[in-house]
């Protein structure tokens, strides 16, 4: 993966490699090549580097002065330049039903975020905000009501998960970009997280447990074949028409349903991973006979994947889920024809697990 040759650039990175000055201040976000240039650059030996990686990246300090093995004045010197990046949970709440715990996270620069912790029988898994907010305008989706604020930065998306394993001590296993935020609009910092947290001196979390969710972005889509990772690729499809899906998502206006469903090809053939759709079931919307017979025949011929999920009603849209029995009906058209189904377990319906949702109720007031 390289993380300095692309050229979609946004506010914290440059397209150009000169990336420890457009990362700033932000040690989280450094790997540890940057990192150990970054202390031959401050006269320091580079294996400080490793040490140093190491305490922020296994042993998740959350301060310079818990690094033991650092001398006080490296400390010193390293926080007069770098800011050391911690969120801080100021509403966690647990699920009664299955242990689901959503936390809402404030950024150093006062901005709140969610990410949410699932404790599944094959181990835990965090989901995780890509950005404040959300410019792509889905209909159904609380989290793009105000627009998008900013990007999130490699070491915010990193926290959020650190954060989540100092607080429960317990082991993440699978990572789930799917938070607030549309993590193919922030692809420079995704990627670069991606890598961080995957890294062998890291986390070490196996690509293959981590899942990017995306709207359709279909150039990115492509973009992020080209990377050939062994990420799992999630499409919010939630429609088999061009134009059942513009009425739900803004960015089928930009590119049809055959363009996507090529570039989810185009995935399969350069990383030979399954493509997951997600499919959220409105009712009298999207829910009928003839939807799932259309979306069947639409990506009929990939390798692929559909998760149905009830949609989880959001008060200021004013959608209404589909019944049990629609779901099972819609779920049996897919199966006769052949289509891998699965209907997603709701996690935390209690405690506002739908995107969004808690960080709004928050800033209302309640
Ligand atoms: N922007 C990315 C990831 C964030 S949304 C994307 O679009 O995939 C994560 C998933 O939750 C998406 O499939 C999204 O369509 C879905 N979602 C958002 N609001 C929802 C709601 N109210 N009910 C059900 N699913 C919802």
């Amino acid at each position: 993966m390289n993380i300095t040759e692309n050229d979609h650039t946004n506010d914290y990175t440059s397209a150009n490699g000169h990336t420890i000055e457009a990362y700033g201040r932000d040690i989280k976000s450094l790997t540890l090549d940057e990192l150990k240039a970054a202390m031959e650059a401050m006269g320091e030996k580079t294996f400080r580097a490793r040490q140093m990686y190491e305490w922020l990246h296994r042993k998740l300090a959350t301060d310079y002065t818990q690094m033991s093995n650092i001398p006080q004045t490296l400390a010193g010197r390293c926080r007069e330049r770098y800011d050391l990046t911690v969120l801080d949970a100021v509403r966690v709440q647990e699920s009664a039903l299955d242990g689901t715990r959503k936390y809402l996270f404030r950024l150093p620069d006062g901005n709140l975020i969610e990410s949410v912790l699932m404790r599944y029988r094959h181990g835990n898994s965090v989901c995780v905000s890509s950005q404040v907010g959300c410019r792509m305008g889905c209909r159904f989706c609380a989290s793009t009501l105000d627009g998008l604020e900013r990007n999130l930065l490699p070491s915010e998306m990193l926290e959020q998960i650190y954060s989540i394993i100092r607080d429960t001590g317990e082991r993440v296993s699978n990572v789930v970009v799917m938070g607030s935020g549309e993590p193919l609009d922030n692809y420079d910092n995704l990627l670069r997280f991606i890598m961080l947290l995957t890294d062998d001196d890291g986390l070490h979390i196996s690509q293959r447990n981590v899942t990017v969710s995306t709207c359709g972005i279909v150039p990115m889509i492509r973009a992020l074949a080209d990377e050939k990772l062994q990420i799992t690729l999630a499409i919010s499809l939630h429609a088999a028409t061009d134009d059942k899906r513009r009425q739900l998502m803004p960015v089928a206006n930009s590119y049809s349903l055959r363009e996507l469903i090529d570039a989810c090809g185009y995935y399969f053939e350069q990383t030979g991973r399954r493509i997951t759709f997600e499919y959220s079931l409105v009712k009298g919307v999207n829910d009928s006979g003839e939807d799932a017979a259309k979306l069947a025949s639409l990506i009929g011929r990939l390798n692929c994947h559909v998760n149905l999920i009830p949609v989880n009603p959001v008060r200021e849209r004013g959608y209404v889920q589909s019944d049990r029995y629609a779901v099972e009906a819609f779920k049996d058209r897919l199966e006769k024809k052949g289509v891998n189904v699965t209907v997603r377990r709701e996690m935390g319906r209690d405690i506002d697990g739908a995107c969004g949702q808690l960080r709004r109720r928050y800033m209302s007031g309640n």
